[in-house]
C-alpha cells in the first residue's frame, strides 16, 4: 500500500473507532438489560475504597477496574441512616419526596414510634420456628421503587428479589410486592418474610434455608483474611464496643453464651462475614431457580449485605474488622459476579454497587488525636431544653423522644411554644448552647425556609423535612460528636449526621450500556435507579436524582 494510503487509512480508522455513527444513541429501551441488580454495602464509606482497595483482588476489585467508579459520590441530605439510604437508593427520591426520614417514624397521635417498614395489616413469615407479630411494607414510601415501576411498566414479568439481614433493607429494596424477600430476625432466631409478599414460606427459600443452616456456622472462627502488613490502623484500638464475648482484637468465634445457637450468636453470625457470604450463596440460588435474567423481560435482584454496618457500629472506621469485612465481601462478590457472568451473560445484566450512609470514626479516636470529638449525653441535652420551658409552660417532661437528629416534644407542647416566641426561643437556645450542639432547625423554620440557601448543612436538612414526618427540632451536633444514651458510653459509634464522613459513599456501576472509568462528577446514589429505569425505557414519577449519562455507552456522541 502507497505511504499515503496508509496514512489516509490510519486516519480514517481512527475517526471511525473514534466516534460511532451518527445514528448510535444512548442503549436505552431498544435493548433493555435482562437483569437489574442492585447491591448496598452497608455503612461502606466512599474511602474505604481508596484507602484499602489495593488489597482486594475479587469482585469489587473488578468493580474498579472495569466498572464505572464514582469517585464523588454523596447523599444531599441529613439524615444518613439505613432506611433513609435505602429509600432513597430504589426510588431515586430526597426524604422530602419519599417521606421516610428516619429509621424509625414517630406517629404524633399515639406518641409512639415504629420501625419504618412496620405495617400492622401484615404477618410475619417465618422460615424456622413460628414467629408472631406484624409484618413489612412499604406503605410509609409515599413513591414507587424501581423494582415497583419496572413491575408496572415493563410489557414481561418482572421478577423481584431482595434478600439482606436486616428487615428495613430487604423490604424497601423491593417494594410492594416481589417474589422473595428475605430477612434474618434475630428477635426469632430464623430467615422471615411479610406476608406483604407472600402468603407461606416461598418453597425454595425454604429449601435453600433446610439445606443451609445458619446454625451450620456455630463455632466457626472469624480470623484475618490478608496478611497482618494489610492492615491500616491499630487491631487494640480506643473506644472499640466488642459484642458477646469478643475483644478488640482478632480472632473471634462466632459461638453463644452456652453450647447450644442462642441469641449472642445470632448476633455475631450476623456482624460477621459468614453472613454476608450467606446471602451472596442464597442470591445465586434465586438467580438458578427463578432464571433470574434468563427470560422474557428485566428481572430485579437487591442484596443488602449488613455485617460490615454492625462491625462499624462496634469497632469503628478504623479497625482491622472493617478491613477484613471488606477483604471478604471482595471475594465473595468474586462468586456472584461470575455466577451472573454464566447464568445471565455479561452484557445482559446492568449492576450497581453502594452503600446507604458511611460512619463517624469513634470519637474518643478523634480526641485522642487531638481532634475535637466526644458524646452530647441525650437525658442532658433534652433536660436542659426542658429546664428552659419550665419559665413558660411549667416543671416536668416534655420531650417525648429524641432519635439520632429528630426530637419531638409531648403532644400540644409545640403548639403552646408556637405561641410563645420566648418560650421557643429559649429552647432553641438551650438546644443550641450545649456543647457539642452545631446546628438546631425547629421545624417551623425549615417548613417557612424558602427554597435553598448557600448553606449545606441548612440544605441538608430542607431535604430531609416531612413535615408531618420530622422533628419538632431538628439537633445536629459538631463534627466528630455524637449522641450517647448515658454518661458512661465511651464506645462504639454511629452515622446520621450531615458531615461528609456519614454522606460520602462509593457507587460502581458494571455490566450492559455502561462506560467504565473514573468519574469525578459529585453525583448522589439517588442517581441510580434513575439511570436504570431509562436503561430500562421506563419512568420514574418522582426521582429527584439525575441519570448519570456521562456513564453510559453511546451517550454525549462518545
Ligand atoms: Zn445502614
Amino acid at each position: 500500500m502507497p505511504r499515503f494510503a496508509v496514512a489516509l487509512f490510519v486516519v480514517l480508522a481512527l475517526v471511525l473507532s473514534a466516534s460511532p455513527s451518527p445514528l448510535a444513541a444512548p442503549a436505552a429501551a431498544r435493548h433493555a438489560p435482562k437483569l437489574v441488580v442492585i447491591l448496598v454495602v452497608d455503612q461502606m464509606r466512599a474511602d474505604y475504597v481508596e484507602k484499602f482497595g489495593d488489597h482486594w483482588t475479587g469482585g469489587l476489585r473488578r468493580l474498579m477496574d472495569e466498572g464505572a467508579w464514582f469517585r464523588e459520590a454523596a447523599f444531599p441530605y441529613m439524615s444518613t441512616v439505613t432506611c433513609v439510604g435505602h429509600s432513597s437508593i430504589v426510588t431515586g427520591a430526597l426524604p422530602r419526596s419519599h417521606g421516610i426520614i428516619n429509621n424509625e417514624l414517630w406517629n404524633r397521635e399515639a406518641g409512639k414510634g415504629a420501625n419504618c417498614v412496620a405495617d400492622p395489616d401484615t404477618t410475619l413469615v417465618s422460615y424456622g420456628s413460628p414467629a408472631k407479630g406484624a409484618g413489612t411494607s412499604t406503605k410509609n414510601l409515599r413513591v414507587p421503587t424501581l423494582a415497583d415501576e419496572m413491575r408496572a411498566q415493563l410489557g414481561a414479568a418482572t421478577r423481584i428479589v431482595s434478600l439482606s439481614m436486616k428487615d428495613y433493607t430487604a423490604t424497601t429494596m423491593a417494594g410492594r410486592r416481589a417474589n422473595a424477600v428475605v430477612w434474618m430476625s434475630l428477635s426469632n432466631k430464623s430467615l422471615m418474610t411479610s406476608s406483604a409478599y407472600a402468603a407461606a414460606p416461598v418453597p425454595w427459600v425454604a429449601e435453600f434455608v433446610k439445606a443451609h443452616p445458619v446454625e451450620s456456622d456455630f463455632g466457626k472462627t472469624w480470623t484475618k483474611l490478608l496478611p497482618e502488613s494489610a492492615y491500616s490502623y491499630a487491631d487494640d484500638a480506643e473506644g472499640e464496643l466488642t459484642p458477646g464475648d469478643w475483644t478488640r482484637v482478632f480472632p473471634h468465634v462466632i459461638k453463644g453464651k452456652g453450647d447450644q445457637p442462642d441469641s449472642t450468636f445470632y448476633n455475631l453470625w450476623d456482624a460477621s462475614p459468614f453472613s454476608d457470604a450467606y446471602l451472596v450463596q442464597m442470591a445465586e440460588t434465586s438467580i438458578d431457580t427463578l432464571k433470574l435474567g434468563q427470560s422474557a423481560g428485566t428481572d430485579y435482584l437487591a442484596v443488602s449485605f449488613s455485617a460490615l454496618d454492625l462491625v462499624g457500629h462496634s469497632f469503628g472506621p478504623r479497625s482491622h474488622e472493617i478491613q477484613d469485612v471488606l477483604a471478604r465481601l471482595d471475594i465473595v462478590l468474586t462468586s456472584l459476579l461470575a455466577h451472573l457472568d454464566k447464568t445471565v451473560g455479561r452484557d445482559n445484566y446492568v449492576l450497581a454497587l453502594t452503600a446507604d450512609h458511611g460512619v463517624s470514626p469513634i470519637p474518643e479516636q478523634m480526641a485522642a488525636l487531638g481532634l475535637n470529638g466526644g458524646r452530647v449525653v441525650a437525658s442532658d441535652l433534652v433536660g436542659r431544653i426542658e429546664k428552659a420551658l419550665e419559665p413558660f409552660l411549667g416543671p416536668g417532661k416534655k420531650v417525648v423522644r429524641l432519635t439520632y437528629t429528630d426530637l419531638f416534644f409531648d403532644r400540644g407542647i409545640y403548639d403552646k411554644m408556637r405561641a410563645n416566641p420566648d418560650a421557643m426561643r429559649a429552647a432553641l437556645d438551650a438546644a443550641r448552647s450545649t456543647p457539642g450542639v452545631g446546628r438546631v432547625f425547629s421545624a417551623d423554620e425549615l417548613a417557612s425556609a424558602h427554597g435553598m440557601s448557600g448553606d449545606d448543612i441548612e440544605n441538608s436538612a430542607l431535604v430531609n423535612f416531612y413535615p408531618s414526618r420530622s422533628g419538632d427540632f431538628v439537633i445536629i451536633l459538631q463534627p466528630y460528636y455524637q449522641l450517647a444514651l448515658g454518661p458512661n458510653t465511651r464506645t462504639g459509634t454511629t452515622h446520621g449526621s450531615p458531615y461528609w464522613y456519614d454522606r460520602r459513599v462509593p457507587v460502581f456501576l458494571l455490566g450492559q450500556g455502561i462506560r467504565k472509568g473514573q468519574y469525578l462528577t459529585p453525583i448522589a446514589p439517588l442517581d441510580i435507579a434513575p439511570t436504570f429505569a431509562f436503561l430500562c425505557g421506563i419512568t420514574l414519577p418522582a426521582a429527584d436524582g439525575r441519570i448519570l449519562n456521562e456513564a453510559l455507552v453511546g451517550s454525549n456522541g462518545r
